[in-house]
């Protein structure tokens, strides 16, 4: 009675929703499961095969993915984003999301070891091949999206500095008390 049922038909459901009496041995009819189409709005293929930026339909784009990582204790959270995008575009989100991991990704021991010096050096090769691309005005009716300051000059880039110093404190010791 109290139990809300929320009838999402692409969510496989173990056991039988709607408690069918005596439905030993009922199935839904099969092919009842249809996969959810594509969940991203993908831009609409132009004429070209060319790619167009997702975010300001700019025509000179190219994917790369970008991540980002919130590493808390045992909390760890992979995060990306798939392009197409273009050069100020992709420009814009590595910078967003290298400035997040700076700042969230360090606060657990795998994070801090594996998972966001991964990042870093990802976002640092995606930011490489989007500033190859070439600069693309974006399409009639859009902007580019803000690309704010570089990293380097958010202050929350610098949390980063709190692990450091305290990895590079870590190193010190061991290398002090082993010999
Ligand atoms: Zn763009």
């Amino acid at each position: 009675m109290a139990t809300p049922h929320h009838p999402a038909d692409h969510t496989p459901v173990t056991g039988n929703p709607y408690n069918a009496p005596g439905g030993h041995g009922y199935h839904p009819a099969p092919g009842s499961f249809t996969p959810a189409p594509g969940g991203y709005g993908t831009p609409a293929p132009t004429a070209h095969a060319q790619p167009a930026c997702r975010a300001c339909g700019g025509r000179s784009a190219g994917n790369f993915k970008i991540r980002s990582h919130v590493g808390i204790l045992i909390v760890m959270r992979f995060e990306h984003l798939d392009g197409p995008f273009c050069r100020a575009c992709g420009t814009a989100v590595v910078r967003q999301m290298t400035t997040r991991a700076l700042c969230l990704g360090w606060w657990g021991p795998l994070s801090l070891v594996i998972f966001n010096p991964f990042t870093l050096l990802w976002n640092l090769f995606s930011y490489l091949k989007y500033s190859k691309l070439p600069p693309s005005p974006p399409a009639p009716g859009h902007v580019h999206l803000d690309a704010g300051r570089p990293v380097l000059r958010r202050p929350h880039a610098y949390v980063a500095l709190i692990p450091l110093a305290w990895a590079c404190w870590v190193v010190f010791q061991i290398v002090a008390h082993s010999t």
